[in-house]
């Protein structure tokens, strides 16, 4: 694909602008893929499969292709804005970008995000056990005729609660990190709109990431009620996460991304 087929596909009103920047990648659950540009590119390259293949030379020559293309893109963009590359002060702007990234990593709420991450990690480390001694339980209990289909049924709720929590885990102090920075880029845009700035979406993400990951710790609860003790204090990290990034960032439940927060209105004006 060449920069003027991404171009013509960027132009492409079936595909809804940027719903790529605040939604949470996860492609396979999404049900905007029809209509997001993100998805598509990458459909093209997912029909080749040797394109995917690290070790294989199409992969590299594919790479420095996107590299030629993603390289005169932007020196049209530039050419467009009238601004010289040359005269940017990028030692500034990298220094600047250094010291905004030191400080959003020392921010309490990357730091709680960061724990968050670790808690998961051990948890699912220390009680990798369990995992199979449940595994083995419902096995029998299918295998014996036990309770019909509620064993099938608990193994699949099971999964799906952790593909969530794994899913976000990591996401989550991401989408901080990127809400924390663009903060302070954000509050230099002049008549900027209050509440959609970059800071708000990120955060947006972020807070529906720990709120799916709240219910699915719930639900994990009840899978397992032996483990109880150790669900509620990720929980309760959790939910004093949330509550700290919704006093950091008090507008960010009001963003609207593009696309996810607009279904009532693309529906009532019959956009798709
Ligand atoms: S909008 Fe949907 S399809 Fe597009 S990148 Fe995000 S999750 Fe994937």
């Amino acid at each position: 694909m060449d920069n003027k087929d991404i171009l013509s596909l960027a132009g492409d009103p079936r595909f809804i602008s940027a719903i790529y920047n605040y939604c949470d990648r996860w492609c396979e659950r999404c049900m905007f893929t029809s209509r997001c540009l993100n998805y598509e590119m990458g459909q093209e390259e997912d029909d080749d499969p040797e394109a995917r293949d690290l070790n294989n030379e199409k992969f590299w020559e594919k790479l420095h292709s996107i590299f030629q293309q993603t390289i005169s893109m932007l020196e049209e963009m530039l050419k467009e804005q009238g601004i010289d590359p040359d005269s940017l002060d990028m030692e500034a702007a990298e220094e600047e970008n250094h010291r905004r990234r030191a400080e959003a990593e020392a921010h309490e709420l990357s730091r709680a995000a960061r724990e968050y991450r670790e808690m998961v990690d051990n948890w699912f480390k220390s009680e990798q056990s369990l995992f199979e001694q449940k595994e083995d339980d419902l096995n029998t209990r299918l295998k014996f005729g036990i309770d019909g289909n509620e064993p099938y049924a608990e193994a699949v709720g099971i999964t799906d609660k952790v593909d969530v929590i794994r899913w976000y885990q990591p996401q989550i102090y991401v989408k901080l990190m990127r809400a924390l920075t663009s903060e302070y880029w954000d509050d230099k845009i002049e008549e900027k709109d209050a509440i959609q700035t970059d800071s708000n979406g990120s955060a947006k993400v972020a807070l529906i990431g720990i709120d799916r990951s709240i219910g699915a710790w719930g639900e994990m609860r009840n899978y397992l009620p032996d483990k109880e003790d150790r669900i509620l204090t990720i929980l309760l990290h959790l939910d004093r996460l949330r509550r700290k990034v919704e006093q950091f960032f008090p507008e960010a439940r009001e963003f609207v991304r593009p696309g996810f927060d607009e279904l009532e209105v693309m529906e009532n004006n019959r956009v798709y």
